[in-house]
Order: structure tokens, then sequence, then C-alpha cells
């Protein structure tokens, strides 16, 4: 995933009106915070200890350190005791990463036998992180803000979710995806302002004629081909279905020749997303199928028809979840078909052909079978259903004068039968707050067909990327209702005038 090695700097704020002993405490105390939090396991980045910050030069200075050090993500902040906040304008107007406000404090119970004014004047997070969050709300600068217990698994689970916020924020300026096809004629969704994108996003969407790409396909040996080949063999089932064996596995190869030149070509150019388009494939043999579900899996991004915001996302949606334990997955995915038996209410979700493995619950089949669109040979796919549980669905739109993120809460589940018919991969999730509520609220808002989709990011993570974008978010869950979408909507209108 190219990550760096990230770490995020742990600043405590007070002043020097206490005394030293004061100041040794809030040191004291704020190590063993930091140790604490790293040996919980739960956080997936360092937290690096900073010395306390407690006048205008020391804390413009270690904002500028951040800055500058290429390995720092984020500053978490707290306020130890009190800190007269002018102190922290020109650090914090000079800030350009991830900003969390950890609002906590030392001590979990008020020591009730033995609390006097000097345990008072030590320990006012309180009163201090509420002058320090005044300073910042003032200057516009946006921020997570986590209140609780810092030893609370609650509160570290939630300082987890914000470093993979931050990552995104961080790594969203990395992102470079190649179009090797231009947008599918006449759809509308999927296209957009590449120019905004990268002012907003940072992303670099450029565009190759098909034949760049499609000659490191036709330069991949044969030797390759046949290893690449054998490992889909051992490594999926292979499902003939009545088709000739020999030709079957050539139509395989055919995708282990387009994955080798694709990783080439996407390495040596330096992409992480790609996107194509079944009408444009130039001397492809196939549309790429199970050649571009592997490459989603080692952590590529990929749009359909030419859909670079979708392929971005799922990089980027892929990049915040680099590394996870236990991560059930991230892919490109397309609202196809519904199923509207009461009580059983859902969208079958599938596309194609291109969806990534890392979504597949149980064994993962090959497939060769025709394709009703486009002028090629059959071509093979990869083959599976997906998880249950808990997810959302993210749409980034282009509303013409400016971006919107669109982010669905929704609830995977098994389809009642086996669908031994249907050629493709598939999800099956019903929208939050239900089927109709949450299908209306996705066309008020004006979400697309494509989505970039994972199970292990939360709206609130992707909502908190938006806000760090400078852009809209519209949150469809379990809270939301008709009237209160439109009228969100509605003020959004204003909110986001430029
Ligand atoms: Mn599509």
């Amino acid at each position: 995933m190219n990550q760096k090695n990230y770490k995020f700097w742990f600043a405590t704020g007070s002043q020097d009106l206490y005394g030293d002993e004061c100041l040794a405490h809030v040191a004291d105390h704020a190590k063993t915070i930091v140790s604490e939090l790293n040996k919980s396991g739960r956080l997936p980045f360092e937290v690096v200890w900073k010395p306390t910050l407690i006048d205008n030069a020391t804390i413009r200075k270690t904002f500028e350190e951040a800055n500058n050090d290429p390995e720092v993500a984020g500053v978490i902040t707290w306020m130890h005791t009190f800190s007269p906040a002018k102190s922290w304008i020109l650090g914090l107007s000079e800030y350009r990463k991830p900003l969390l406000h950890l609002h906590t404090q030392f001590n979990r119970e008020i020591p009730y036998d033995t609390i006097d004014m000097d345990f008072m004047n030590e320990n006012q997070s309180a009163h201090g992180d509420r002058e320090y969050g005044h300073i910042v709300t003032r200057m516009g600068i946006e921020r997570k803000v986590i209140m609780g217990y810092w030893a609370d698994e609650a509160v570290q689970d939630r300082i987890a979710s914000w470093m993979r916020t931050a990552i995104g924020i961080m790594e969203s300026s990395h992102i470079r995806v190649v179009r090797v096809a231009d947008n599918m004629r006449n759809v509308a969704v999927t296209e957009g302002d590449k120019v905004e994108a990268q002012i907003k996003f940072g992303w670099e969407i450029d565009a190759y004629p098909i034949n760049e790409i499609t000659k490191y396909v036709d330069a991949v040996s044969k030797g390759d081909i046949d290893a690449l080949t054998q490992e889909y063999y051992d490594t999926y089932d292979i499902l003939l279905e009545g088709r000739d064996e020999k030709e079957f596995r050539e139509h395989v190869a055919v995708q282990a020749a387009i994955e080798i030149g694709f990783e080439k070509f996407l390495k040596e150019k330096d992409y992480q997303a790609i996107v194509t388009h079944f009408g444009d494939l130039g001397s492809l043999k196939q549309l790429p199928g199970l050649a571009i579900q592997r490459l989603m899996e080692k952590g590529y991004g990929f749009g359909a028809e030419g859909d670079w915001k979708t392929a971005a996302m799922v990089r980027l949606m892929k990049v915040m979840t680099g590394g996870m334990k236990d991560a059930k997955g991230t892919s490109f995915m397309e609202d196809y078909t519904y199923n509207l038996v009461p009580g059983e209410e859902g969208i079958l979700q599938a596309h194609m052909l291109e969806v990534c493995p890392t979504i597949s619950d149980g064994p993962i089949g090959i497939k060769v079978c025709p394709l009703s669109m486009g002028d090629r040979e059959d071509p093979a796919r990869l083959v599976f259903t997906s998880k249950t549980g808990p997810a959302i669905a993210t749409s980034l739109i282009d509303l013409g004068d400016r971006f919107r993120l669109i982010i669905n809460e929704v609830d995977c589940k098994k389809t009642k039968k086996p669908m031994p018919a249907l050629p493709v991969a598939t999800a099956f999730w019903t929208p939050r707050p239900n089927l109709a509520t949450g299908a209306e609220s996705w066309i008020l808002a004006g979400g697309a067909h494509h989505t970039a989709f994972s199970y292990d990011l939360s709206a609130e993570q992707m909502g908190d990327w938006a806000a760090a974008m400078g852009i809209e978010a519209v949150y469809i869950d379990a809270d939301t209702t008709i009237r209160t979408l439109k009228n969100e909507l509605r003020w959004n209108e204003v909110a986001f005038r430029r």
C-alpha cells in the first residue's frame, strides 16, 4: 500500500503559572498516557510524546516541525492545565496536518478526600480544553474532538479510528488515477471536474490511450502467464459448467496476462487506481474482470466505465484500512436490482465483473461466461458472495459547483437463496434506516449507481475526511428522515455556496 511509517505527536498544553512541580507532573502524566496508549494495542500507529507546550514560540516551533516531518500524520492536543489560547494562534495558523483535540483528564475520579486547590489547578482539562477549543473554533480550523477517559477502550478505539481518517487526509494527495478509457458516453454521474478534484483532494487523474497499456499486456511472457494461471487454479475453484477444460484455461490465461501487464504499467508509472470501460478495450481480448478483481485485492482503486471518482475513493478507502487486523474488505460496487418482498427488502450489489475479493465470504470460484455488453470473448471472473454485517456505501458526486460525498450505512445480509445462474460476485444489503427511506434519500441527494464500499470504515470517518477536504458530506443512516434530509440538502446549498 506504500504507506509511510506514520506517527502521531502528543502535545500537552500548560503554562508556567503553577510552578515547576506542577509542570513536572503534567509531563509525567502525559508520558504515562502516551505509553499506555501505545501499550493498549488498539492504535494502528505510534503516539510520540512531545515536551509540554507553554508559550507561543515553542508551540509554533512544534507545529512547524510536525509540518516538516514526513512521518507525522497528525498532532493530538490536550490541555492538562489552563493554557492561554492566544499562545496557540501562530502555531495553529501555520499547521497543515490533521488535528485531534483529545478532551480527557489524567485522573478518572474526583479524589474526594484529598482534593484541594493545588489539585484543581493541576488537573483542569475541563477548564483549559474549553479555552483551547474556543480558539480553534474561532480560527475556523477543522479538527476532531474526542471526549472521554483516555484509558477507556471506547476512547482508544475512537482515537484509532481518527488516526485512519488522518491517514486518508495525508494520503489523498498521493492518489494517482490512470484513465485508459474515457467516461461512458452520455453517462452523467461518473463525470466530474478533474481540476477541482486535484484542488480539493490532491488527486492526479491522467488519461492514456488504451493501447499504451495493452502493449504491456502483449509483452507478458508465456512463462509468467502460465505461472499466474496456475496460481489461479491453485487458489480458486474452477467452475467449468460444461465448458471445454482447455478452452476455459485459455480464457483464464488472458486475464493473467492482463493482471501482470496492467500491474507493471501501474507500478512503472506510479498509479494507484485505474478505470476501464467495456466499450474501449483496444487490443484486449476480454474486458478485464478477474485481473481487475485481483488488482483491487492488492490495494488498487478501480472504477468502471471511466468512473475516476469512484476509483480514487476505492483507493482512498483501501489506504485508510491498510494493515487493519481482521479487515472484512473494501470494493468498488454497483446497485443492481431490488428485492421488494416485505421483511426481506434489500439491494443486490454486483458489477459486470469487477467486485473485490476482499469482501468475499467462503469459497471463491472462477467462471467464464459471455458478457452481454462489448464485443469481446467471454471473460473470466471471480465469483463469490460477500460477508454479512454493517458497512458503508459512499458516492462522491460533482454537482457542478461543488463535490458532495454521500455516505449510507447499510446492513449486509445473505440472499434468501443462492443464485446459481448469476455468474458474478455479489453482495446484498439493506440501506439504513430502511430500503424505502434509504433509497429515496440516496436519490434525493443525487447519489450514483457506483459506490466505494467498505465493511471496515465508519460514516464518521468518511464524514471527517470530507470535512477535512472542505466538501459537503450527507449522511444517510438510522436517524435519517426525508424531511430532515431535504432540509439538510437545502441548507447545504447555502453553506457550501462559493
Ligand atoms: Mn457500472
